[in-house]
């Protein structure tokens, strides 16, 4: 049994609270009944629509995915690009990416078809590390790169305190290696940061998500969370 809010907050009609407002307002029946209770729980035979349409519901699954450069973080494209879904089109559960990485950036995604779950991680409390490699053009200075780590200002604002490490660089290409952590997610970040610091990212790969890293898998390879990975993600 579990609360009718959560189901319909699985479901991805809405977030929690939503699902809440929508129970409030009388659009929820369960069985036939409007319910307008917040405290009713729910079996999964019980069936449940959310203004005159009954949510489907399916077993919440929950994937890492390898994602290569060149796919688009989305469930379909208007230009026909490969899109992150394609990787799972022999799964029947309608699946969709946990935030985004930018066509460019290669690395771990998370997928799920449980729309909480997935507000849960993207909402900007939620501070789970995000570690990235970028592979940099020019030889960034030192004090550019105690910017990044201290927040250096954007178009929208200035960005949290980072950690910064210089892995490596190339002398000859005048490249340079960065592993950098963040734990905010706006668009095109980290690109944006070593903008702001005059380094162009030639390269970018997302190694760490929390706890979660891309260790057994090769790009374009996907495994299956554990109950216990999802447990300590939510
Ligand atoms: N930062 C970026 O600039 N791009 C990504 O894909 C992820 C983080």
């Amino acid at each position: 049994m579990e609360r009718l809010q959560k189901v319909i907050a699985r479901a991805g009609i809405a977030s929690r609270r939503k699902s809440e407002e929508l129970i409030k307002e009388g659009r929820v029946k369960v069985n036939g009944k409007v319910v307008t209770e917040l405290g009713v729980k729910v079996s999964p035979s019980d069936k449940v629509e959310v203004n005159e349409i009954q949510i489907e519901k399916e077993e919440p699954v929950y994937f890492l995915l390898y994602k290569p450069r060149g796919v688009i973080s989305s469930v379909s494209d208007d230009k026909g690009r490969k899109v992150v879904t394609d990787f799972f089109s022999h799964f029947k559960e309608r699946i969709f990416p946990v935030g985004r990485l930018d066509y460019d950036t290669s690395g771990l995604l998370l997928l799920t078809n449980d729309g909480e779950f997935a507000n849960l991680l993207m909402h900007p409390k939620n501070e789970l590390d995000k570690v990235y490699v970028a592979k940099i053009k020019g030889i960034p200075l030192r004090e550019n790169l105690r910017k990044l780590e201290k927040g250096i200002r954007l178009e929208d604002g200035k960005t949290a305190p980072a950690k910064v490490n210089l892995l490596s660089v190339d002398k000859k290409k005048q490249t340079a290696i960065v592993e950098i952590t963040i734990h905010e997610g706006r668009n095109r970040q980290v690109r944006r940061m070593f903008e702001a610091i005059g380094n162009e990212v030639l390269k970018l790969k997302r190694e760490r998500y929390g706890f979660l890293t891309l260790n057994g898998l090769k790009t374009g390879e996907a495994r299956e969370l554990t109950p216990h990975e999802v447990k300590q993600l939510r």
